[in-house]
């Protein structure tokens, strides 16, 4: 019998097991008898086949060596298209556990706390200048500006200004034609003139909760100690008044928050809330964060099967069922580790991740360094190296090919003595329980149609 790829794992599903290639991403699944044969050596040549065809079978020596080679020399290199302006360093909340924008706790970040419109104009020219030199054609693809913070709407007449000037640099600057604009906000200055501004100028809103109910989002306080998640839901309902698409939600996945899915649905059905995005927390080396990465991942998959049927779908789990669909490995999860991004700090220094941004290492260039390419910048070759495919530790992982190799910032607060260059181990937990759960959704699909399985 044909040797087994090293990228080969088998998944039990009771009467079924699918065999599963970690690159190949097209599961084959056989009657357990068959797969017992297997294990003793014994295969049709029929079966043969298909196992070589879905490579779970060596075809010739040196197979798998040649695919991960292959891989890695045809990963995404560096091609920035995402820019993040960090309008402010202030807050005007003071959430218990925020290591950037308050001025309780996030002081002295760097000397020049807000983006002026002068910053802001010469950063639109170094972004422009990014697109204009890269190899795809950004007059045809989409690039993306997020106006990030602190609290980016503490500058809104900056936001304006970014807003307005792309669409009139777009005359001369075809590139900023399909740029595309969001902001990240705590959504508590937003108010109907702002709404609807935001609205005209065509910039998508994401509001930042910890959770669904004033309870869960109680670190969520402005400086006088108050709590804001009602205004939140104000903010909310005036969406809905004024019928305005209303704004995604990027949550932080609480013990609390996970319990609590028909919180979650009922600000869909109220609002129509369009889109959510999960932001697992990070438990230190002490705690046991165990028991709830697998919670929280479990309400990943549950909230995707409930928010389906609403046509609402959430960017962490939608990323890695794209994969899983199209048989295409997903190399990186973020913008930073595909070397797709780059961060304009209020100052005019330039970065790569808006986790690092309290850290002046993260800084390498600015603004007024008229050669400045990052896709040519050895930190944005660095970053693009830290995904799984890159990580010799990641290849005999069933998720290689869904994964992404989650947020090496992460990764390093658990193990700082390992710099960038770790496991994420909060998002594997997610990317393995995703796959199972991906798997057995398509085995459930195959059962009904009996020809599919063996
Ligand atoms: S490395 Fe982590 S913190 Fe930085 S951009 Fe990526 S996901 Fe965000
Ligand atoms: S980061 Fe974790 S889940 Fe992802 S490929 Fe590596 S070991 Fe697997």
């Amino acid at each position: 019998m044909r040797e087994l790829s090293r990228f080969a794992h088998a998944f039990d599903l009771g009467e079924h097991v699918a065999l599963w290639h970690s690159l190949r991403m097209k599961p084959v699944f056989i009657e357990r008898g068959l797969y017992e044969l297997l294990q003793n050596g014994e295969c049709s040549e029929e079966l043969e086949r298909e196992l070589i065809d879905k490579k779970i079978f060596l075809s010739y020596e040196g197979e798998d060596e040649q695919i991960i080679s292959r891989l890695r020399q045809n990963a995404p290199q560096p091609d920035v298209n995402l820019a993040y302006f960090i309008l402010s360093e202030h807050c005007n909340l003071a959430c218990k556990y925020c290591f950037v924008g308050s001025d309780a706790c996030g002081q002295g970040i760097s000397s020049t706390k807000d983006m002026t419109p002068e910053i802001a104009e010469k950063a639109l020219d170094v972004f422009a200048r990014q697109l204009e030199q890269s190899s795809e054609d950004y007059t045809e693809y989409e690039s993306n500006i997020i106006f990030f913070g602190g609290e980016p709407l503490l500058k809104f007449d900056v936001l304006e200004y970014v807003a307005r000037r792309v669409k009139e640099l777009s005359e001369s600057r075809p590139v900023l034609r399909n740029t595309s604009l969001a902001v990240i906000t705590n959504g508590t200055l937003l108010n109907e003139e702002r709404i609807l501004k935001l609205d005209a100028m065509g910039v998508a809103v994401s509001i930042s909760i910890d959770g669904f109910t004033e309870q869960a989002n109680s670190m969520r306080v402005d400086k006088q100690g108050n709590e804001t998640f009602e205004r939140v839901v104000q903010v909310l309902e005036t969406y809905k008044r004024l019928e305005v698409d209303p704004p995604s939600l990027s949550v932080t996945l609480t013990e609390r928050t996970i319990e609590d899915l028909p919180s979650m649905l009922k600000l869909v059905r109220d609002y129509g809330v369009r889109g959510f995005g999960y932001n697992v927390l990070l438990k230190r080396e002490d705690e046991d964060g165990g028991e709830y990465y697998e919670a929280a991942s479990q309400f990943i998959i549950d909230s995707f099967l409930a928010l389906r049927e609403h046509g609402v779908y959430e960017d962490r789990i939608m990323r890695k069922l794209n994969a899983f669909a199209h048989s295409r490995v997903h190399f990186s999860d973020c913008g930073a580790t595909s070397g797709g991004q780059i961060l304009f700090a209020p100052d005019g220094r330039i970065g790569i991740c808006q986790g690092l941004m309290s850290e002046s290492e993260n800084y390498v260039a600015d603004i007024w360094d008229d050669d400045f390419i990052a896709n040519e910048h050895p930190a944005w070759k660095a970053w693009s190296g830290l995904t799984a495919i890159h990580n010799d530790e990641c290849l005999s992982c069933e998720a290689l090919g869904i994964c992404g190799g989650g947020c090496p910032v992460n990764a390093r607060l658990l193990h700082p003595e390992l710099g960038l260059h770790c496991i994420d181990e909060r998002s594997c937990v997610h990317s393995k329980k995703t796959l199972e759960f991906l798997i057995r959704d398509l085995y459930e699909c195959a059962l009904a149609d009996s020809d599919y399985t063996r």
